[in-house]
């Protein structure tokens, strides 16, 4: 997707660091963070939202790619959300889950 902000940043369009990455995601750090750690786990692949997608190894995946990244930065307590549409508040409409934790706000 060319006019995607996410697959830019995989792109490396922004030179946006990286946290963590394997071979189906990448992670990095929310522009706008809602606590006091927020990243974003960002699939390589394009989809839209959790509607459209229908492959359930890559969620299991995303959501182990949760697990690798906290334990790697020594998360041990945290909140992951995956908004899906707009009226729910998603707003980059490339599939992501959001990693929080400490000082929410
Ligand atoms: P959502 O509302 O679930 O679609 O979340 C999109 C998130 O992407 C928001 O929390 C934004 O702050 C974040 N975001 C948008 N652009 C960037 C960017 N260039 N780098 C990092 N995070 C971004
Ligand atoms: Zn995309």
């Amino acid at each position: 997707m060319t006019d995607c902000i996410f697959c830019k940043i995989l792109k490396g369009e922004f030179g946006t660091e990286f946290i963590y990455e394997n071979e189906y995601a990448v992670v990095f750090k929310d522009i706008n963070p809602k606590a006091d750690i927020h990243l974003l786990v960002v699939p390589r692949l394009h989809v839209e939202s959790l509607n459209e997608l229908d492959d359930e190894n890559l969620l299991a995946k995303l959501m182990m790619t949760v697990k690798e990244v906290t334990k790697k930065e020594g998360i041990n307590s945290f909140r992951t959300v995956i908004n899906t549409g707009k009226e729910a508040g998603q707003e980059v409409f490339h599939l992501h889950i959001h990693i929080l934790s400490g000082g929410f706000k």
